[in-house]
């Protein structure tokens, strides 16, 4: 059965070129990158050209890219290290980031956190957090997510960094929804640490990076070894590492014109969507939010209620929120702190260059036998 894949925010397909790299390398360098005989330098040098590469792709210095096991880590890192290691006492963030930043810094026992008051497209508001910023001279870290994985909100590094710049402030963004999407040059921005995830953007699971400004040290997550430059003790997934390098070149290079396809077919669902059904309502702002994703809320109905389930017997795979609410809608955190309608039923469609118009038109197709099609329109 035919089926049609428009979960690409929860995670991507690997690219084949991505995988005939990790092929050749399990194949042929399965020596331990910590061995000082050739099998371990070859594999060693293989890990540091991945960095390398990495590092350029992101205006980062070779020993700012630490590679991870996941986005998830990468902020448990930056959140709890910079606690730790950086007399960090108070954060800010929002209350739409990933539970892999929540989640997190409810755990950090001590710290104040404060909330940024949100946009309606679910942006960070700068006036509210240079309010927060200013008259209070407690060492702060701002956190707050590139792109929100939900509703495609936008923040702008830029801005953000210069405000915390201007009030002395760390600066981390999780970045695991734009890295490889949008352009992001470390050399100009003022942000101490991001996070990224191979498997967002064509490559492998199990692998991701961290960049740590090299101003600001931290220690080891994990401790138990030498590796990662110190700061990750455990022999490197060096499959997954080099992947990760080979994914994160392919997307860079072929960004814009992978944009125009996305941007193409999400405002072609866009149009469509609109022309058939009454009374939706789209999540975040579409128009500036990441355009590999939309997220829509149709009105409250009985045959919206397991519109989910229904599309998947169908064959199209999307999810009601993240990848964590998706199947088992638990109601989602994003849309609760934006003042969504809970009554709606929200469905997020995110896109990859590898989907298709005819793709799109298949979904409407099953979306139109699902749903109440609007008056006038031939059914
Ligand atoms: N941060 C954001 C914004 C995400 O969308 C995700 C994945 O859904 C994560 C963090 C977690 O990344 P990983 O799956 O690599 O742990």
């Amino acid at each position: 059965m035919k089926r049609i894949y428009f979960d690409n925010a929860a995670t991507t397909p690997i690219d084949p070129a991505v995988i005939e790299v990790m092929r050749e390398a399990m194949q042929k360098n399965y020596g331990n990158p910590s061995s000082i005989h050739a099998e371990g330098r070859i594999a060693r040098a293989a890990i540091e050209d991945a960095r390398k590469r990495v590092a350029r792709l992101l205006g980062a210095s070779i020993g700012e890219i630490f590679f991870t096991s996941c986005g998830t880590e990468s902020n448990n890192m930056v959140l709890k290290g910079a606690v730790r290691d950086l007399g960090v006492e108070r954060i800010i963030t929002s209350r739409i980031e990933h539970h892999a930043v929540l989640h997190t810094v409810e755990k950090l026992a001590g710290v104040t956190i404060d909330y940024v008051e949100l946009e309606p497209d679910g942006g960070a508001n700068l006036t509210h957090l240079e309010a927060l910023l200013r008259n209070d001279d407690r060492k702060t870290l701002v956190s707050l997510m590139h792109a929100n994985n939900e509703v495609g909100a936008l923040n702008d590094l830029e801005a953000i960094g210069n405000i915390c710049e201007e009030h002395g402030a760390l600066f981390h963004s999780d970045t695991v929804q734009t890295i490889g999407y949008y352009p992001i040059d470390l050399s100009k921005l003022k942000v101490h640490f991001i996070s990224g995830s191979a498997h967002k953007f064509y490559g492998p699971k199990g692998v991701g990076f961290v960049y740590i400004n090299g101003d600001h040290i931290l220690h080891p997550f994990i401790d138990g070894g030498a590796q990662e430059r110190n700061m990750r003790g455990g022999t490197e997934n060096i499959y997954g590492i080099l992947g990760l390098a080979k994914a994160l070149e392919l997307v860079s290079e072929n960004r814009e014109a992978n944009r125009t396809k996305i941007t193409e077919l999400r405002d072609y669902l866009r149009s469509q969507l609109l022309e058939n059904f009454e009374d939706l309502v789209f999540n975040g702002d579409p128009d500036r939010g990441h355009y590999k994703l939309l997220s829509v809320a149709f009105p409250p109905s009985p045959r919206t209620e397991m519109l989910l389930l229904n599309l998947d017997i169908a064959g199209v795979s999307v999810s009601g929120g993240s990848a964590c609410s998706s199947g088992a809608d638990a109601g989602s955190h994003v849309i609760e702190g934006l003042n969504g309608d809970p009554d709606r039923k929200t469905i997020r469609f995110s896109f990859s260059h590898y989907n298709t118009r005819e793709e799109v038109d298949f979904v409407v197709e099953q979306l139109r036998a699902l749903l109440p099609v609007k008056e006038g329109v031939e059914n």
